[in-house]
């Protein structure tokens, strides 16, 4: 069996959306003879993440609410890596995408610890296509899950079907194929995203 860490490193000085530097993680340490303790004040989308409803919907659930069934659990990787700007529905329909299966997306964004302003996204016609298909949840590795679209429509699809949603993945070492996954974001209440570690488990059950 093999793990496989799907997470980004959380620094300062990581790739944040769009660069914007509000958006780095800022480490306060204060030594105290032997102890030492750090306080970091971060965004809750920081690095690889999974989202909740309310990050697009007002009123949606927040991230507890998320069951762990979900995120622990077998997903497809599926190899996107010819694709550039959108995922649409055509690179899917010859894809073996089942009702209830958890599809991460591995596409150019893994080759790269920068953030890449036209990174490669889910369109909103893909997520439609996902959204009929009944899938349990989808992850990218881009930190976020569609660009330049007007109102959202990609999340707002998939929330609206109460599809979970993982940004932020890191997939070049991982080939096309089935995983366990473990997907952990933090237990915090109310909030609308939560960082995770997440690992991948090939040869799972041998
Ligand atoms: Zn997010």
């Amino acid at each position: 069996m093999k793990i496989y860490d799907v997470s980004s490193t959380i620094f300062s000085g990581m790739a944040v959306y769009k660069n914007k530097e509000e958006k780095q993680p800022v480490y306060n340490t204060v030594q105290s003879g032997y102890v030492t303790e750090t306080r970091i004040d971060m965004d809750a989308h920081t690095g690889t993440h999974v989202d909740a409803p309310l990050h697009m919907v007002p009123g949606g659930d927040t991230i507890e609410t998320l069951p762990l069934e979900s995120l622990v659990r077998e997903c497809k990787v599926i190899d996107m890596t010819h694709v550039d700007g959108a995922i649409t529905k055509e690179h899917l329909t010859d894809k073996d995408i089942q009702s209830e299966d958890f599809v991460l997306f591995k596409t150019k964004n893994s080759m790269t610890e920068e953030f890449d302003f036209d990174f490669v996204y889910v369109g909103k016609c893909a997520a439609e296509y996902l959204a009929e298909k009944g899938i349990t949840g989808v992850g990218v590795d881009a930190l976020g899950i569609e660009r330049s679209q007007e109102g959202h429509p990609t999340h707002k699809t998939l929330f609206e079907k109460k599809i979970i949603i993982i940004e932020g993945l890191r997939l070049k070492e991982v080939q096309e194929g089935r995983y366990f996954m473990m997907a952990a974001p933090l237990k915090m209440t109310g909030t609308d995203a939560s960082p995770a570690r997440i690992i991948l488990l090939d040869n799972f059950g041998q």
